[in-house]
């Protein structure tokens, strides 16, 4: 007996589950996917949440994202490949599917619309909220004080790479001072290597204090901010 599609009658294989590629298709769609998918955006450093993990939105982190939410049924030995095209309020991601039925090879093409939704990040969120761990002072003397200005850059040049790998390392805020300026810091694991960075110049011993700000809700440890003073 030759098999045939029991809705549309064609007797061209593949079958799946008795009905054609084209029947089957329709009524049970070989592809589990939603076709319209809403990430968040921090408005501040444009990282987005994707699957709960907030990175940059390139065209790589898009595309993987993109890749766990189709799932092909049905088919074997299935490729992927993601073109990311720009929407009005976000992207859309034309996604083809191929695989194997049978012997068979079959094509699939779907869209999947993705919106922005802007949220502030965790990070921002923290920077935003005044959220600092350290203050590194520079002092200077006299004869010292028009490098002011060369320290400032170069304390921010250290802090802009820094900040690739630790969002919180970066300078929050600056307030100048009589004989040089205080940087408030978001990381102290920024601020120490800044430190150490900038203390081969000085001319005295880095001075360190730290205050107790209060106790972390998570783990109970007792958080301080650690003060560091290093003069030119
Ligand atoms: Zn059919
Ligand atoms: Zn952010």
């Amino acid at each position: 007996m030759k098999d045939f599609c029991p809705r549309c009658g064609s007797k061209t294989g593949p079958f799946i589950k008795g009905f054609c590629v084209n029947c089957f298709s329709q009524k049970h769609g070989l592809l589990d996917y939603q076709k319209e998918i809403e990430i968040e955006q921090c408005p501040r450093c444009k990282k987005a949440n994707l699957s709960g993990k907030w990175v940059e939105l390139s065209e790589k982190n898009l595309a993987n994202f993109l890749d766990k939410k189709i799932k092909a049924k049905e088919l074997k030995s299935e490729k992927k490949e993601i073109e990311l095209l720009a929407g009005d309020k976000g992207f859309a991601g034309k996604v083809t599917v191929t695989g194997k039925i049978g012997k068979e090879k079959i094509v699939l093409e779907k869209e999947i619309s993705v919106r922005l939704k802007k949220n502030g990040c965790g990070n921002c969120q923290r920077i935003f909220g005044h959220y600092f761990e350290a203050i590194i002072q520079l002092r200077f003397s006299k004869n010292s004080l028009d490098k002011l200005e060369s320290k400032i850059k170069e304390v921010q040049s250290i802090f802009f790479a820094l900040e690739k790998k630790d969002p919180l390392a970066r300078i929050v805020k600056t307030a100048m001072q009589k004989n040089g300026v205080d940087l408030i810091i978001g990381s102290n694991r920024g601020a120490k290597k800044v430190v150490r960075a900038i203390e081969k110049n000085s001319v005295e011993k880095t001075q360190v204090s730290t205050k107790l700000y209060g106790i972390d809700k998570n783990t109970g440890n007792r958080r301080y901010r650690y003060t560091y003073c290093v003069r030119f």
